[in-house]
């Protein structure tokens, strides 16, 4: 019987174990992943997970008999340290080794630390990434009244967990580097709705601080920014991006770019491996050009591709990326990807607020949206961009104005 041997048990890799037993692979497959406990999802990590007071059997991908039914064997708690080519094995940190036929790496990706001196040295220093992680950032909250919280760095994730710390009744600042949050993925409309929407909450969100140092005097963090300022910290949030888990395939010889690169199929540069998730360097067929993303539409969509290829099916990757992120009661739903973006347009609902959306041309060319508290706008937006209708930019821009896709 063949062997398919997974690295990688998260969004990506327990998808594409489900889908492949489902597509009528009969061998075996086994699913590897450092993290000792049963899968879970992410996303709520930096959201409802972290306010509620659920364990983490609320929010598992799957539960532990589902892959016992499917004849799924997990190997939790266990680190994968090369990968042999030649001989078709995986090898294990404690030496022993295992046969593959079809190898799949979902080793997808992990916080960067960034090199901040007395960083390491700090007090109550957390990443969120991990359910590991969220455990220690409750624990100290629940412990500590009133604490205080810097969070370094406002991309989603710092914008999520300060929300939810707040909700949790923590005093919270976060410092972005940049001169606005969110900068590298959305339009100043956005970052200034955002920027409000934390004021609004009671959370400093200062932007152009740069951290240069953290001083630790006495068990107290103190974050030292270049423009002299100082914040006090019993617990410090860091959420300044990732580092892809691309070293295994590296040393493995497979072609790597700014992740592991794969075909429409999923499949690397060596036929018997595909790779899935954030971890992969794709091309993407609206964008006509290759892309690393990190959302879970993605790893659960290359899933599929990669299971329906190696069960033998005419396949082909094709998805127009999609995201979300909650923060406080706003939610945020956000379809294609703006970059290289030339005109934005606004689009406010009549007798709606905190309902609106924005829309990114590159000329006439729709190339994503991001719609707040609007499920409407995203999936119109979705509908543009697949379908390639010309859109009127007078008719969106007027909220009194009805407009749709023409085929709705
Ligand atoms: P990962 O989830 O990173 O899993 C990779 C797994 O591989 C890990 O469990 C790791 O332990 C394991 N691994 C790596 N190397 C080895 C090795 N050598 N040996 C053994 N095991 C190894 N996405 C959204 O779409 N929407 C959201 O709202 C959203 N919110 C998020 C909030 C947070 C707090 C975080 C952290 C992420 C969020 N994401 C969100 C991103 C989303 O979680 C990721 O895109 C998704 O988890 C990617 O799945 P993956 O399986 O590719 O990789």
């Amino acid at each position: 019987d063949q062997s398919c041997v997974v690295i990688g048990a998260s969004h990506a890799g327990v998808n594409f174990a489900f889908v492949l037993r489902r597509e009528g692979w009969q061998g075996s497959i086994t699913l590897i992943d450092i993290d000792p406990i049963l899968p879970y999802h992410r996303p709520p990590l930096s959201k409802a997970y972290l306010t509620s007071e659920d364990g983490i059997e609320k929010n598992l991908l799957k539960s532990e008999e589902s892959y016992k039914k499917e004849n799924i064997e997990l190997k939790l708690g266990v680190w994968v340290d090369a990968i042999d080519r030649e001989n078709k094995k995986v090898v294990l940190a404690d030496g022993t080794t295992l046969d593959y036929d079809k190898l799949v790496i979902a080793t997808g990706a992990r916080p960067i630390m960034p090199p901040i001196p007395g960083l390491d040295t700090a007090k109550n220093l957390f990443p969120l990434r991990s359910a590991a992680d969220v455990a220690n950032i409750r624990k100290t909250v629940v412990e500590n009244e009133a604490l205080k919280v810097v969070v370094i760095g406002g991309g989603y994730i710092g914008l999520e967990t300060a929300a939810s710390l707040k909700k949790l009744g923590a005093s919270v600042t976060v410092l972005e580097r940049e001169s606005r949050i969110l900068a590298r993925v959305t339009a100043p409309e956005m970052s200034v709705f955002f920027q409000k929407l934390h004021a609004d909450n009671d959370v400093a969100v200062l932007t152009e601080k740069n951290v240069i140092s953290i001083e630790n005097n006495q068990n107290k963090n103190t974050v030292v920014c270049s423009d002299g300022t100082r914040y006090e910290a019993d617990m410090i949030v860091v959420g300044v991006g990732i580092h892809v888990n691309k070293e295994l395939a590296e040393k493995a010889g497979l072609m790597i770019e700014n992740g592991i690169q794969v075909n429409e199929m999923a499949q690397t540069s060596d036929p018997s491996i595909y790779a899935i998730g954030d971890c992969t360097f794709h091309h993407n067929i609206h964008y006509n050009r290759h892309i690393r993303l990190e959302s879970v539409q993605n790893a659960v969509d290359q899933a599929k591709i990669a299971a329906a290829a190696i069960a033998g099916k005419e396949c082909c990757y094709n998805a127009i990326p999609w995201f979300w992120s909650d923060q406080y009661d706003v939610k945020l739903q956000m379809v294609g990807l703006s970059e290289g973006y030339d005109e934005v347009v606004v689009r406010e609902e009549a007798d709606k607020p905190n309902c609106f959306s924005v829309w990114y041309f590159k000329g006439d060319t729709l190339l994503s949206v991001d719609a707040v508290n609007n499920a409407k706008a995203y999936v119109y937006g979705t509908k543009f961009i697949k379908g390639g209708e010309k859109i009127d930019k007078k008719k969106l821009s007027d909220p009194t104005a009805e407009f749709k896709p023409a085929n709705l």
